[in-house]
């Protein structure tokens, strides 16, 4: 972890990614893989992290994805043997290079978890895959690398309490199943209340906003919810699924937020954690578009957000 300690004492955002995170799948896929590869190259564009300050993820193990997932699922998974129907609801082949992909997407998310609880924040190029239960996948989603990170952050007696803050534009439902019943992650998740899944779980808050909602009646809701939350839940972690398609334009989306909206939603997360001196863990979470520079630039903007105010020194009271 020197490369880390180099990060925090420079102030500089801890920045996860590897290789791994882009995966062959068959040409025209829908699944937008393109758009990893691309935030990195964006986030690096921006100066926000250099060969030398990147943090790469190991292979998660069999036994740390038990802390969340069924050995059935994570051994079918690795073996590539899941059933036809398993694979039709995740809506991507899962072959031995997507196996890896994931096992990496979830080590990413640990790492960068490790990473904020000792810079304040930090910032995955990959991860939120909400939609993955313990027994199976859906909606992309292979491991739920948020529920694994809030688990394993656990167990190694890093904290106690951990709040998930999933504004990605789907419920998380999978993350609110894998909590069910365990008040030691809160589940909180805004989303639109008419778009997959069809069928919701219940997180330990969930907000369903209308379709068409737009920056500003978006941002005071959000803004309404996330105070009292804090106060309420006392978390020592928040890991916070950043999808980007609330936006307007996105194509699974049907909200109705704009670039600014976006950028602004990021602040008021990022600064009520910096504000509360909780530790807060980003992954991306989803966004759409054929044109995957877009996306990329999107989700490009938590890490700008996560950067300006670490230089500032908002997150000046972590690693202490
Ligand atoms: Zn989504």
């Amino acid at each position: 972890m020197a490369v880390l300690d180099a990060n925090v004492k420079r102030r500089l955002l801890p920045v996860v990614a590897h290789e791994d995170y882009v995966a062959p799948l068959p040409p025209g896929h829908r699944f937008p893989m393109a758009k990893f590869a691309l935030l990195l190259e964006r986030v690096r564009a921006l100066g926000l992290t250099s060969p030398e300050t990147l943090l790469k993820p190991g292979l998660v193990s069999r036994r740390v994805l038990g802390l969340v997932h069924e050995a059935d699922y994570v051994e079918a998974v690795l073996s590539q043997t899941l059933d036809e129907q398993a694979i039709r609801r995740i809506g991507v082949p899962v072959t031995a290079a997507m196996a890896q992909r994931s096992r990496r997407a979830v080590a990413g998310t640990i790492l960068t978890a490790r990473a904020a609880l000792k810079a304040g924040v930090a910032c995955n190029t990959a991860g939120g895959s909400h939609h993955a239960f313990p027994g199976y996948g859906a909606g992309f989603c292979v491991f739920n690398d948020v529920a694994v990170a809030a688990r394993m952050m656990q167990r190694d007696g890093l904290v106690r309490q951990v709040l998930v803050i999933d504004l990605d534009v789907h419920q998380g439902d999978g993350t609110a199943a894998a909590f069910d019943g365990d008040d030691s992650v809160f589940t909180f998740s805004m989303h639109c209340g008419v778009n997959f899944p069809a069928r919701k779980q219940t997180s330990d808050r969930d907000i369903a906003l209308a379709p068409g909602t737009d920056d500003d009646a978006y941002l005071a809701v959000l803004h309404d919810a996330l105070g009292p939350l804090m106060e309420q839940v006392r978390p020592d972690l928040v890991i916070y699924v950043a999808g980007v398609d609330a936006h307007a334009e996105d194509r699974l989306g049907k909200l109705a937020l704009t670039d600014d909206g976006l950028e602004a939603r990021e602040r008021l997360v990022l600064n009520m954690c910096a504000q509360h001196r909780v530790p807060v863990a980003c992954v991306i979470g989803g966004g759409y578009d054929d044109d995957a520079e877009v996306i990329a630039r999107r989700h490009a903007m938590v890490f700008e957000q996560a950067a300006a105010l670490l230089a500032d020194g908002e997150f000046g009271w972590a690693g202490a």
